[in-house]
Order: C-alpha cells, then sequence, then structure tokens
C-alpha cells in the first residue's frame, strides 16, 4: 500500500494556463481527501483519474476565493453524477465559522439548474455533509476515515487578517503528510509538522516581491505569505525530509526562476528533499521508506 500527495493546483489568485488554483490530493488505498478547490481542480482531478464521487471529503484551508472557487462545480458534479455512482453528497470539512454559509450559498446558486434536474432525474437537491469543527489552536483530531486507517488533524495557522485559516496533518499507515494552507511561517504549522515525512507549504520569494511591491498596500504580503527563506530554516530545525513548495509566489515563468524558490529554501539551511511544485506534480510514501 502507499499514500500518494498529488498537487492538483499551484497557482495563485492571477490567474495561469500551467497552474490550477490551489489544491492537495491525498490518497490512501481508497480514501482520497483532496484540500482545497481553486479554480479547475475538477479538471486536475480528472486528469489524475479521480473523479468527485471517489472523493472521501473535501478540506477547506480557508475562503480566499482562490482556493474555493471549484467547490461550487465539484459539489454540484458529484451530485449531477450520484445517480450513477450513489455515493452520496461530498463530506465538507472545514472551520465552524464562514463555511458553512459559503458552501450553503454555492449550491444555491444552482437553483435553477437544480429545479430542472430534479424535475429529470434527481431524487433531492444538492447538499454535503458537513464535518465542521471549532478552530483548534493546538493540533485537533477533525476527521476520520471509516476504515480507521486515515486521521485528519488540523490546527490554526497565520494568515490574517483572515482569522479561520488552517493547515492540515493527515496521517496515513504509510506516514503523514502536512498541508500548510496559506500562511505565513509559523510556530503553528512548526507543531504540526512534527515527525512529518512531507510538509506541502506555501512559498513567497520575498526577495523577487519587495522592489514590485514596496510603497503599495501589496507591501502586507509578507505578513500573511510565507518567505521562502525563513520557510527554509523552520524545515532544517523540523528536519522534515521532504518539503514540497506550492501556492508559489511570483509565480515561476522558467525553470530558472523555478529553481530560484529551492535556492532560498537552501539559504534558510535546509539540506533535504525540495520539489518545486507544478500541476500534477506527485510524490509517493511508502511504508518503512522515508
Ligand atoms: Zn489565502
Ligand atoms: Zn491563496
Amino acid at each position: 500500500m502507499t499514500t500518494t500527495v498529488t498537487l492538483t493546483g499551484t497557482g495563485v489568485p492571477f490567474p495561469s494556463a500551467e497552474r490550477a488554483g490551489p489544491g492537495v490530493l491525498v490518497s490512501h488505498d481508497d480514501v482520497h481527501l483532496q484540500i482545497d478547490a481553486g479554480r479547475s481542480t475538477l479538471m486536475r482531478l480528472t486528469q489524475a483519474g479521480i473523479s468527485p464521487h471517489q472523493l472521501s471529503a473535501l478540506l477547506l484551508t480557508h475562503l480566499h476565493s482562490d482556493h474555493v472557487s471549484d467547490v461550487a462545480d465539484l459539489a454540484h458534479t458529484r451530485w449531477v453524477q450520484d445517480h450513477m455512482h450513489g455515493t452520496g453528497p461530498l463530506p465538507v470539512v472545514a472551520v465552524d465559522g464562514h463555511a458553512p454559509g459559503f458552501v450553503r450559498r454555492v449550491l444555491a446558486a444552482n437553483a435553477y439548474d437544480v429545479d430542472i434536474r430534479v424535475q429529470h432525474v434527481q431524487d433531492g437537491p444538492p447538499e454535503v455533509i458537513g464535518h465542521w469543527f471549532a478552530l483548534p489552536h493546538t493540533p485537533a483530531e477533525v476527521w476520520r476515515s471509516p476504515c480507521g486507517r486515515v486521521c485528519v488533524e488540523a490546527v490554526r495557522v497565520r494568515h490574517e487578517p483572515v482569522e479561520q485559516a488552517v493547515g492540515y496533518r493527515i496521517t496515513t499507515p504509510e506516514g503523514v503528510v502536512v498541508v500548510s494552507g496559506d500562511t505565513r511561517v509559523c510556530e503553528e504549522v512548526a507543531a504540526l509538522s512534527a515527525g512529518a515525512d512531507i510538509l506541502v507549504h506555501e512559498a513567497c520569494r520575498s526577495s523577487a516581491l519587495a522592489e514590485f511591491v514596496r510603497g503599495t498596500r501589496f507591501e502586507t504580503i509578507f505578513s500573511y505569505h510565507a518567505d521562502t527563506v525563513a520557510l527554509g530554516a523552520m524545515a532544517k530545525r523540523l528536519g522534515v525530509p521532504h518539503l514540497v513548495l506550492t501556492h508559489l509566489i511570483p509565480e515561476p515563468a522558467s525553470p530558472g526562476q523555478a529553481a530560484e524558490f529551492e535556492d532560498e529554501v537552501r539559504q534558510g539551511g535546509y539540506e533535504g528533499h525540495v520539489s518545486v511544485g507544478h500541476d500534477l506534480l506527485s510524490v509517493t510514501l511508502e511504508q518503512g521508506v522515508r
């Protein structure tokens, strides 16, 4: 058995033909967890061979639109196809705050289509199964697979002014995968990452942006995104063997620019394995192999 981590999107709000909106798929056997659903997540999942009905749960880190714009397509398409698969509503795991209302409004937006399809073929309107949890200030279990072999913990991360932002730690029989969500480098993610095999972390090259944003309101970006050098220092301290960089700011336009993300992580002192993310990058964990 293996655990596979697939980046379904490595982009940011600025549109890119190469990079879907943020998302990570973590799979162990028939447990498939999708963390976030930025633009074109459904397309990338399809490329990865996963249909919406196969998702065990959708985990949301926070409600910045780049992370949730494809929730509508995932939930609605699962509903449209449910008469074929019978897997029922999509389970959604998120903070019990803004998320339940957001998901409700997303589903309601297709009211006309829902009415037509209910008359035509569907048994009833689309729903999700909400696994809403209180914002955890220390890592806490928020979901467990019915088979009991996959456990999800969450912790509040530092993405102010977004208060309801979390990262996730997914434990399978093969190891531990942590997905930071959007955050500056912080002790909360460090605590979540203790003993992790793979840390999927957002990355922001402050050095490349500093001149561009100086004196503009975007200068605050450094207070809620993860400086790559500081991230390298944290990963070194934690001893995490594999660091996967995603949500790349600024988007690398060439292999050379992608390599600069790794260079900065090395400047921070990190000596482990670095993967600079691209869409559909896939990393596999095998039992007993690090
Ligand atoms: Zn964000
Ligand atoms: Zn984001």
